[in-house]
């Protein structure tokens, strides 16, 4: 039987996961959502022996099950192979006793995007065939700055598909800037809005809910898509490398089997770490979930006091791929503690789009036991940088320091001391300012591409590919637009009609 999905906004459609993967958003606004979290069929001690490839398979096939194993084979053999500079694909660090790192940024864009945005394309195209799609599916991305390169790497050159990226100008690094602007291929656009990313993503948002640009774009033999981590076919990569984690710390010997585990998890759009509410759903002995934020801290404030409250402040931080203030994912988890209530969730969605606020129930507030919120002042966050180079020699970047900080935290005033997997999300590399003057102030007057050097020297690590290509890659993408242009710009790129 195939597991369905369902949007978060009805109760009555159900969908098949490829059609959930191709339509990335439902057509109400709402998020598709399995119609319940399949449980694990292997036992973590057959798990353990695997490679990452054949984890992904056995945790991907209980969600996508109108694939083929033929299909979705292919789909992981095309994504986690040689972009990855290690086999391993998502390694597992031991920082101090009982702390680990999984190192989430060994990909094509040297960050955590790339372990579900190299599989992507590849999901969509086998969902397009299996649905006898024949339109140009039109992907078009809001990014803080990490989903942007990550998407474009993928799409690039991909048969029967276009990307559109839009970013906040003055809101992501200068390396995750060019990463974009040089981006190759000529199904590629990259467009830099005068805004922040929460204009960005709600102006994707209304495109996608724009029936006049889904007639002009059919008529033009064009379909949009989405590569943002609302689409189910970005969530489901990312279940795998919890459960592959948890099966690594067993075969290493660091946990007894069955032992509970936390993890940690520098949240922005809530993707990641609602993958690891899933994979401890799907039977992965995971006690408690820390949700860590940097000053944008809208969560900490909701688990707290269970009102989401997204008036406040904008506030740019050294994790700009964090600086959100309405975490698109949590909306799946929102509909899972209202009881799978369409109608519950819709009126608190409603809540949020018109007051920009909304409370849930104190019953709602009960299912959230699972999860802590905490959050890092770029203070703290510079603070965790310097320290853990200081006790240990590892450098990390900035939103795996707004973990760190928020695991230590969480570990001195509850004293749990179950072991902890802290989400590693980018490589230092990528923040190498923000990284390299937290380690040492007197950095601040040193060119940003010439810190790399220092930051090689200093972490005694190899400079990434992803890095040595920008340096001196030709800029191909110069548009900008104002956030009520946005849709005259997809117009433009894609040449269709408006009226
Ligand atoms: C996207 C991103 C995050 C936030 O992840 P979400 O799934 O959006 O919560 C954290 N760190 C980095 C480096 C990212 O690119």
């Amino acid at each position: 039987m195939d597991l369905l999905y369902k949007s978060t906004r009805n109760a009555e459609k159900t969908v098949t996961a490829s059609e959930a993967i191709l339509k990335g958003l439902a057509e109400d606004g709402g998020l598709f959502v399995p119609v319940e979290i399949p449980k694990l069929d292997l036992s973590m001690d057959e798990l353990k022996e695997m490679s990452y490839q054949e984890t992904a398979y056995e945790v991907m096939k209980l969600f996508l099950t109108d694939f083929t194993e033929e299909e979705l084979k292919h789909c992981i053999a095309s994504a986690y192979d040689a972009k990855f500079d290690t086999t391993e694909i998502a390694p597992l660090v031991k920082i101090r006793d009982g702390v680990y790192h999984l190192e989430l940024f060994h990909g094509a864009t040297i960050a955590f995007k790339d372990m579900a945005l190299s599989i992507l394309p590849h999901l969509l195209t086998t969902a397009a065939r299996k649905n006898q799609v024949t339109n140009d599916i039109v992907i078009l991305t809001a990014t803080s700055g990490d989903t942007g390169k990550a998407a474009l790497a993928g799409f690039a050159d991909v048969p029967g598909t276009k990307i559109i990226v839009f970013y906040p100008k003055n809101g992501v690094s200068k390396v995750q800037e060019l990463q974009m602007v040089t981006q190759k291929g000529a199904n590629t656009a990259v467009v830099a809005i005068h805004g922040n990313f929460d204009n960005a993503q709600t102006g994707v948002k209304q495109l996608f809910e724009d029936k006049e640009l889904e007639k002009e774009l059919a008529d033009a033999g064009y379909q949009f898509s989405s590569a943002n981590s609302i689409n189910i076919g970005r969530l489901v990569p990312q279940v795998v490398y919890y459960v592959y984690a948890y099966a690594k710390l067993l075969q290493k010997g660091e946990i007894a089997a069955g032992e509970e585990i936390n993890v940690t998890v520098p949240t922005g759009n809530f993707g990641n770490i609602l993958a690891a509410y899933y994979a401890k759903q799907m039977g992965v002995p995971i006690t408690k979930l820390i949700c860590a934020s940097n000053e944008n801290k809208v969560l900490f404030d909701f688990f707290r006091t269970g009102v989401y409250d997204k008036n406040r402040e904008f506030v740019l931080t050294s994790s700009p791929s964090m600086d959100i203030l309405i975490s698109s994912n949590l909306e799946r988890l929102i509909y899972q503690i209202a009881g799978q209530s369409a109608n519950k969730n819709l009126e608190l969605m409603d809540a949020l789009k018109t007051a920009g606020t909304y409370a849930i129930t104190p019953e709602m507030k009960k299912e959230l036991q699972d999860f802590v919120g905490g959050y890092a002042t770029e203070a703290d966050t510079r603070q965790a940088i310097h320290e853990t180079y200081a006790d240990t020699g590892y450098v990390m970047d900035t939103h795996t320091a707004v973990a760190s900080h928020v695991c230590n935290v969480y570990r001195q005033e509850s004293g749990d001391s179950h072991k902890m997997v802290i989400a590693s999300t980018a490589s230092p590399y990528k923040f190498v300012r923000s990284v390299m003057t937290a380690i040492d102030e007197n950095y601040a007057s040193v060119d940003e591409l010439e810190l790399m050097e220092d930051l090689k020297k200093v972490s005694k690590t190899e400079i990434p590919k992803a890095i040595q290509d920008i340096l001196d890659a030709q800029i191909l993408h110069r548009r900008e637009c104002d956030v009520d242009q946005m849709k005259a710009t997809v117009r433009e790129i894609l040449k269709v009609e408006g009226k």
